[in-house]
Order: structure tokens, then sequence, then C-alpha cells
């Protein structure tokens, strides 16, 4: 079932979000529904805070833009995003890269609305899947960027956050000329 993305300014956007404790069937339903809700909206990535549910779960897949296709891998082997994608994850623990570099960045809670965000360009995670397994996963490229931007949302943080003073400013009028059509 496709779920209702909550826009900027719904407080459950701000919220942190609490550690999934248990997959109970609620959860795996969740799930589902936000894989369909994401592929519905064209989106690379979707956290539950997004349809409302402040817990952490997030579901990603990066196989829409296969040009930016970087480094992946699972528990230290190279991977295929089709053997793993859409990757859904609860309770992300990260360890970041110490380069940072820019990239085009939108949210299916801010339509519209683009900026270049300053990120680490590798990451590390331990990411919990829906079946219980815990996966390490190594990523560069847009892979490692949305695990971030999803992971931010887990905590309340979103892209706009992010952004240069310059940017901030300029994603101030964008979201204000955008929001009319939200
Ligand atoms: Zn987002």
């Amino acid at each position: 079932m496709v779920r209702e993305i909550v826009y900027l300014g719904d407080p459950v956007l701000r919220k942190p979000c609490d550690p999934v404790t248990e997959v109970t069937e609620d959860v795996r339903a969740l799930a589902d529904d936000m894989i369909e809700t994401m592929i519905a909206a064209d989106g690379v990535g979707l956290a539950a805070p997004q349809v409302a549910v402040p817990i952490q779960l997030a579901v990603v897949d990066v196989r829409l833009d296969e040009e930016d296709a970087g480094l992946f891998k699972v528990d230290g082997k190279d991977a295929a995003y089709d053997d793993w994608m859409p990757l859904v994850f609860i309770n992300p623990d990260f360890e970041l890269g110490e380069h940072k570099g820019l990239g085009t960045e939108g949210c299916l809670s801010i339509p519209d609305v683009r900026a270049e965000v300053n990120r680490p360009l590798f990451v590390r995670t331990k990411l919990q899947l829906i079946d219980g397994k815990e996966i390490e996963v190594e990523a560069d490229g847009l892979l490692a960027r949305a695990l971030q931007h999803e992971a931010d949302h887990l905590h309340g943080i979103l892209f706009i956050d992010r952004l240069s003073a310059a940017a901030k400013l300029r994603a101030r009028r964008d979201i204000k000329r955008a929001k009319r059509d939200w």
C-alpha cells in the first residue's frame, strides 16, 4: 500500500526516531509499504518518519541512477545492486570517511527543491536487515550519499540543515516557491 508522505513542517520529520527492537508484522508491513511508496514517488530512498512513523527504518534503491554506481561491498565482498536493492534496513550504525564532497540531493518530503550537500564520500555502516541478519556495507558514490541522507532522517535531520549559508538562503527561497504546490 502506498502511504502518504509528510512534508517539511510536519514535526514528525524533526523527531529522533526510536530504534527498532523487534521486527513485528507491523514493521514488516511498513517496510513493504515504504518500498511501494518510494517506487511510486520515483525516489532513491525513504525513511519511516517520512510516512509519519518515527522508528529507525529506511529503504534505499539507487538503481535508478546506475551511472553513478560506485563501490558497493557487503561484508567485505563486492556486491551487485540487483541482489540487494531495494535495501531495507533498521538501526544503522555509521563510520564515515574523512573526505567530503558535494553532491546534489533532493528529498521526497521537500518536493521540487534540490541543493548541493557536502558529505563524506565513503561510508562503512552496520545495517540490520528486516530478517534479523546484520550486514556491514561499504559504499561510495550515490549509495553512500543515500544511506547518509536516510540515516539523517532517523535522527530528525534534513538535507537542508547541511547546506552552506549561501545554499541555505537559496533553498529557503526555493522552498517558499515549491510549497505552493505541495
Ligand atoms: Zn529525504
